[in-house]
């Protein structure tokens, strides 16, 4: 394999030329744009899976940059991070060694919502992540910044479409690779945006990328515009903590990856956050200026769940807007407001913040801002992230719409595994709705798209009870190694022992049965509930809160304390116990589902012209656009009727 390394102009790129004869050298297997959280997984994935890879990126010092809040996780990203671990994808364990505050939030709700999260030292998930990437086998990594894509002549079984064969950079010079995968997150045509100056770049001191979006507009893709923003930065030593609330990281700390019992640093060494709130002096000198703030005036759509301080003030006005003051990092002198994300001039951004309670003294060490962007309508690329309009061309991350660094990650993993697939000409590797949160943030960007920064939530998951964080390495990790090859060995055989161990586990639990008197014997805190002549199983018995596994083996401790031993196995019984009767109905559903799903429409099949199906035009031209895979996906997409999908379903039968 190729060692990884960045040197500037490392090996010889070819010059663009129109002579046909011109070296075609070097040539990759998969070349990824941008070394963002969906670059370096995609990258890292495809890598894993056996591919030849070039990672090429403006700078490998920004690889794995953190371009807002220095925080992972939370409600349902966390699930999306669990799930790029069981994928043995990088960012669940570099947070594993560059947190600095883990907190699980949802605690008061079911384990299947739980949100795993944690403030996240920027200064080493950026140094663990260039380690990580500069040590993987079959990765190189090259400075540069892509200009314009290579395209040849369409393959033999795709008649008409166009095809990826590699990429030309900025100064002219050429990269061959039999999959592109782009993932240049808010650079293409970025523009930054700060009171009412505005000037091009794809972050705060980043070129932007013109070219590629030129390019990509040429070829035909449908091009929005979404914008977003982020607070500004705060000295730590001019802020009044002593008088404002404090949240103190949870003690044991939940890590996010399943190959960690515990993280890099203990609960009692991590540092706290604080929590303050806006007020109406805050909503005035917003109100008072906005004739002096562009980005609000602009009608480009920005994040709905993490939206600016000027979008809540004019949306929810006299109202109190939390901010939590969030640690950088370990030795940084900055603190990230969380929630005062603002696009005024920078003099109003510091009186503003002086206003508000224990930040009467502070002050700004970078203004935040504002950024707007192309985004390509993800409709346009199927479920394995590649696009239907150029073969072998894969979209992830924020270029498709969304926001987030777990969102482009979970895109990420999947594109690169993807990409390494389509060069070996094996099946795509499609998570459905079904399987993991990966499944609904893909399927509905592919059926649905989006018209403004899409960020993952459990609500947006039908099976939730069955898409849990704690069993996402049963759900993928052993799909991952057998249909994807991204899974290392070790934790195939660590996610193999999981499952038969609980499986095992179960079976022992439902074997064991005592009438209640005796359940109450021999576990006195519980009272259970039950008609007297009716055996209770030791499964039941399990899910009242006051019982687990330890109590439950020590009442019983033959057959149950071998159970006991490993901690996770422990508590993953008491997960399946809670959801046992609840998971049976919903297996039923997803059965139901599941058969939509293998229903697969013709690939080939021309909606706008074909006659053997009855279609309304409107719902002709959805399918078009979409062209969903399953009549599953068709049924999701708005305005495809549910006449249109019983016609459909008679089509797909008769072809078959
Ligand atoms: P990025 O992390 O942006 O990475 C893109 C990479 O592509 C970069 O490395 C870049 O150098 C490279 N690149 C681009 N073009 C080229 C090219 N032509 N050639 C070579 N390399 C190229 N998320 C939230 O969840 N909440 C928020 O409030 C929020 N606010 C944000 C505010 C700002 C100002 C910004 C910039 C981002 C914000 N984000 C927010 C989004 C979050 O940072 C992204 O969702 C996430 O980083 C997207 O990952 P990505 O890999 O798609 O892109």
């Amino acid at each position: 394999w190729v060692a990884a390394s960045f040197t500037k102009q490392q090996f010889p790129l070819a010059r663009l030329s129109s002579d046909s004869a011109a070296p075609r050298t070097p040539h990759f297997d998969v070349i990824v744009i941008g070394g963002g959280h969906a670059g370096t997984e995609a990258a890292t994935a495809a890598a894993r899976c056996g591919s030849r890879t070039l990672l090429l990126t403006h700078r490998v010092d920004t690889i794995g940059q953190m371009s807002c809040n220095p925080s992972f996780g939370g409600i349902g990203k966390g699930h999306l991070m669990r799930e790029v671990d069981a994928l043995d994808g990088l960012c669940s364990r570099i947070c594993d060694q560059s947190g600095v505050h883990y907190k699980v939030l949802n605690r008061r709700k079911g384990p299947a919502v739980w949100g795993l999260r944690a403030q996240i030292d920027r200064k080493l998930y950026k140094q663990n992540m260039q380690k990580e990437i500069l040590n993987t086998p079959l990765l190189t990594v090259q400075e540069g910044a892509v200009e314009d894509l290579i395209l040849t002549e369409p393959e033999p079984e795709h008649t008409g479409k166009c095809r990826v064969s590699g990429v030309v950079l900025v100064d002219g010079s050429t990269v061959y690779a039999e999959s592109v995968i782009l993932t240049t997150g808010t650079f293409l045509r970025g523009m930054i945006v700060i009171g009412l100056e505005m000037h091009p770049a794809g972050r705060l001191g980043d070129h932007p990328s013109i070219g590629l979006a030129q390019t990509l507009e040429k070829l035909g893709f449908v091009v929005g515009r979404l914008k977003t923003g982020t607070p500004p930065r705060i000295a730590k030593d001019s802020i009044n903590f002593s008088i404002l609330n404090k949240q103190t990281p949870d003690n044991p700390s939940v890590p996010f990856s399943f190959t960690n019992e515990t993280v890099w640093i203990k609960p009692e060494d991590q540092l706290p956050c604080y929590l303050t709130h806006t007020n109406p002096r805050v909503d005035e000198i917003v109100l008072k200026n906005l004739h002096l703030n562009s980005h609000v005036k602009e009608t480009t759509r920005g994040p709905r769940y993490c939206p600016s301080i000027e979008s809540k003030v004019l949306r929810f006005p006299n109202r109190l807007h939390q901010v939590w003051l969030e640690p950088e990092g370990m030795d940084s002198d900055l603190i990230y407001p969380q929630g005062l994300s603002v696009t005024l001039p920078a003099e109003l951004q510091e009186k503003m913040i002086t206003c508000i309670r224990g930040l009467e003294k502070a002050k700004v060490i970078q203004p935040g801002y504002g950024v707007q962007y192309d985004y390509l309508d993800p409709r346009q690329i199927t479920p394995s992230l590649e696009t239907h309009l150029v073969q072998r061309l894969f979209f992830a991350g924020q270029i498709n719409g969304t926001t987030g660094y777990e969102e482009a990650a979970a895109q990420g993993v999947i594109a690169g595994i993807n990409a390494s697939l389509r060069v070996s000409r094996k099946p795509p590797f499609v998570v459905s709705r079904t399987e993991g949160y990966i499944g609904v943030l893909i399927d509905d960007l592919t059926t649905l798209g989006t018209s403004e920064p899409y960020r993952m939530f459990t609500s947006r998951v039908e099976f939730r009870l069955s898409l849990r964080p704690d069993n996402a390495d049963i759900r993928l990790t052993l799909r991952g190694y057998k249909d994807a090859g991204c899974v290392s060995q070790q934790r195939y055989e660590r996610a193999c022992w999981m499952k038969s161990s609980l499986e095992e586990g179960i079976s022992v639990l439902k074997f064991i049965e005592f009438s209640s008197s005796k359940w109450k014997n021999l576990i006195p805190e519980v009272s259970i509930s039950t008609s007297r002549s009716l055996p209770v199983r030791a499964l039941d018995v399990l899910k009242y809160e006051e019982v687990d596994m330890d109590s439950l083996a020590k009442a019983v401790p033959e057959p149950l304390k071998k159970y006991t031993k490993c901690r996770e196995l422990a508590e993953r019984l008491k997960i399946e116990a809670t959801y046992e009767s609840v998971l049976f109905h919903q297996l039923q559903e997803i059965k139901g589902v599941q058969q939509d799903e293998a229903l697969q429409l013709p690939k080939d099949i021309d909606y706008l012209t074909i006659r053997d199906v009855s279609l309304s035009h409107e719902v002709r031209e959805k399918l078009h656009f979409s062209r969903p895979q399953t009549i599953g996906a068709a049924s999701r997409i708005p305005g495809v009727t549910p006449a249109a999908i019983i016609n459909l379903l008679r089509f797909v039968k008769t072809t078959q």
